[in-house]
């Protein structure tokens, strides 16, 4: 990593097209394909995948390492 922070882009009619801090990606929605949370974007995918997880579950540890992120700002 390089350590550059990465701005969310904005399409031609402004809409702005906000990254997930969980999978990195930009829902095809936008920010309608998502939700924010303390400042930061979570994308619908993501949130679902955290509301089913289980501690446990293959993915719980990985999930949870990038939530911190947002928790801990
Ligand atoms: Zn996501």
């Amino acid at each position: 990593m390089v350590g550059s922070r990465r701005r969310p882009a904005t399409d031609k009619k402004g809409i702005l097209l906000p990254v997930c801090v969980v999978c990195d990606q930009t829902p095809p929605l936008g920010i309608a394909g998502g939700i924010l949370v303390s400042g930061h974007f979570l994308c619908t995918r993501c949130e679902e995948e955290i509301v089913r997880a289980r501690v446990g579950d293959s993915g719980y540890c990985q999930i949870k390492e990038k939530i911190k992120k947002i928790w801990r700002c």
